[in-house]
Parts: structure tokens; sequence; C-alpha cells
């Protein structure tokens, strides 16, 4: 058992008092009423840096889009890119569409039972692979996330990564964590540890009165965590540029840009065309937002250009560039912030609520 356990823990009053506080306490997430391995995938992947309100929104959406693997593995990529618009790290959806392929070739569109066997697939990590064979096939793995990690320094006064203790003689955390699992009910568990993390044991300020396992810990939030680094700033602008639509009076077109497929943040996806704003610009900025995606603060501005003034600020013709119908902008894999953007200047109706990050 964990060597370096304060005197006065108690390992089954400890897994006692932690599932009683989460079945009493859990928070409602569409994710939670299901044991199948599918919905639960697709949420475990949301989830990763993304805020719970934000995946709620989405996570419901896409599972009607997508239902199945199968109709996952079948969709064209933009298709999937388009319904996860608004969360994210896109690398996220290229790899779940991945592994929903090779799921549906290799496995006859059923996902793996151990976490050994997951972590073979395309973008499943240590982590989704133990939250989805604890939940859905009840395998006794540990999961260690940011959440986990943090509450378990804390109980037994630890430093160092997730693998790595800070001296060699010592369990490294992940140890820690499987050391502490219960057993018979791994998957509400893993839940248990992620829930009280994200609700009571808060990065800055834990809510120790209120926490569950309070008389086992060593340290009841004296202990000090590695804090996130500072946000960078950078000041960026966009050209909204919108005709009516040849031969349709009603419709209306914006100017879209792909971004490179070599782009490190999301590559493929569609923006505003960047634009270097000119001193009378000021005046006519439409838009100012804050939009932060991953460690920086992109302080944005947005100026109405007309086509022809596009012809002459944008640079030369662009092939990554196109005339998108206003009407056709929900199916478009957009990145968050363009929809941002577009819905604040309510070129596109506002479908969703937005997460804070992306990347
Ligand atoms: S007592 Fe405080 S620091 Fe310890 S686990 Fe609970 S919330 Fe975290």
């Amino acid at each position: 058992m964990v060597s370096a356990a304060p005197a006065k823990f108690s390992l089954p009053d400890f897994r006692k008092q932690i599932l009683d506080w989460f079945r009493a306490n859990a928070r409602d997430l569409p994710w939670r009423l299901t044991r199948e391995p599918y919905p639960i995938w697709v949420s475990e992947i949301m989830l990763q840096q993304t805020r719970v309100g934000a995946v709620r929104e989405h996570y419901t959406r896409f599972m009607e889009r997508f239902p199945s693997i199968v109709s996952l593995a079948l969709a064209p990529e933009d298709e999937v890119l388009a319904a996860w618009s608004g969360l994210g790290y896109y690398r996220r959806a290229r790899l779940l569409h991945g592994a929903a392929r090779f799921i549906v070739r290799e496995h006859q569109g059923c996902l793996p039972r151990t976490a050994e066997e997951l972590h073979k697939l395309p973008g499943i990590g240590d982590y989704t692979a133990a939250a989805i064979a604890s939940i859905a096939f009840n395998e006794p793995v540990a999961v260690v996330d940011g959440n986990v990690q943090r509450v378990i320094q804390r109980l037994f006064a630890l430093s160092g990564a997730a693998d790595s203790p800070s001296d060699s003689e010592s369990p490294s955390i992940r140890e820690y964590a499987q050391a502490l699992l219960a057993r018979r009910r791994p998957g509400d568990f893993n839940q248990a540890m992620m829930e009280l993390g994200a609700t009571v044991c808060l990065p800055k300020k834990p809510l120790c009165l209120s926490c569950p396992v309070e008389r086992h810990c060593s340290t009841r939030g004296e202990h000090a965590v590695e804090s996130r680094p500072p946000m960078r700033s950078r000041q960026i602008a966009y050209a909204l540029v919108c005709r009516v639509c040849r031969g349709a009076a009603a419709a209306q077109e914006v100017m879209l840009e792909r971004r490179s497929e070599s782009a490190s943040q999301m590559p493929g996806m569609w923006q505003l065309p960047e634009v270097d704003l000119l001193p009378d610009d000021e005046k006519r900025v439409e838009l100012t937002l804050r939009h932060a995606i991953t460690v920086t603060n992109y302080y944005v501005r947005v100026v109405r250009l007309s086509e022809r003034e596009s012809r002459r600020r944008l640079p030369a013709r662009d092939p990554q560039r196109r005339w998108i119908k206003t009407s056709e902008l929900g199916e478009m894999p957009l990145t968050g912030l363009a929809r941002k953007v577009l819905q604040r200047l309510q070129v596109m109706p506002v479908l969703d609520f937005l997460p804070s990050q992306e990347g």
C-alpha cells in the first residue's frame, strides 16, 4: 500500500467517504447517464483541457449528429470538424475521427475492452484509456488527470509529475492513484477523484471545510502546487468582407480563408482573413474582443471592408480564400474565434456558446 500515507489515513474509510460523497454530489452530466463505451470515449476526449460547461452543450449535439462509432467513421472530416467547432484543440477531433475509422476497420466497430488495448488506438493516451476501461468495462485501472494529481499531491504532501516521484525511492502519483483505487467500483472511484479535484480541491483555493476526505489529508490545502504559466498577449486584426450573392438577391456571402494544413494550431480550419490595420481603421473597428488560445490572450479587432477594399488590402489572391454563403456557415469547420466574431456581428446565428480556449 501507499508507503507515505499520513498516520491517520484509513484506506477503507477513504474509499467509502469519497464514493458516498460522489453519489450524493456528482454533477448531473449527460455522459454520466450511460456506461456505453462510445459516449464515454467522446466525452473524455472533449473534456481534455475544456470546461465542463462548454463540453455539455457540444456533447449533446455531437452525439445527436454521430450517435455511433460507425456514423462517426463514415462522416467526412469537415463534417466532424464543423460539429467540433467552438470546442477548440481540433487535433482531438481529427484523432477521434481517425480512431473511429480504425475501430470500424480493425475491431468490427467495437472499442477494445482493456486500457492496454485502448491505448494502442490513435489519440487515446493513458488518461483516456483508463477512463474508458474503468467506467465502461469496470477494469481496475486508475485515472490520473490534473485534478487527480492535485488531490493526491495534497493528500500526501507530494511533489513531482504523475510518473516521476520527487525521489527515486518514493512511489509515483500514478502508483498512489492505483493503490487508492476502489477495485470493485473503479469507474465511480475514478470519477469521484476527478470530481473532487474539479469542484472541491480547487487549484487556488481548495474548499477543505466541504471536503469529504479532509480528515485523511496531510496538507488541508497548505501544500503549494505548480501554478500555471503566465498568459502571453498578442494583437490581431481580421477583415469582415461581405457581399450579396450573385443570382440570389436575399443571400449573403462572407469571405473566409482556410488555415494551412501545416499550421501548429487549428490546421485546415476556416477563419476571417487577417489584415494589417491602417491608422484610419481605428475609427471603423466594428468589434473588439479578447480570445484565449492555450497560453495566449488574443486581443482582436475586426474591421469591415468592402469587396473592392479587400482586393487592395488583402494579400494577393489566395487559393485558400473563398466566398461562403452565410446560410452555410453552420456546416463549416470554423475556428472558435471566427465563429465568435461572426455570431457577435450577427453574420451567423448564435447556436451555442463558446469555451474560453482553443488550440
Ligand atoms: S482537505 Fe483540502 S487540500 Fe485536502 S484533499 Fe480536501 S480539499 Fe484538497
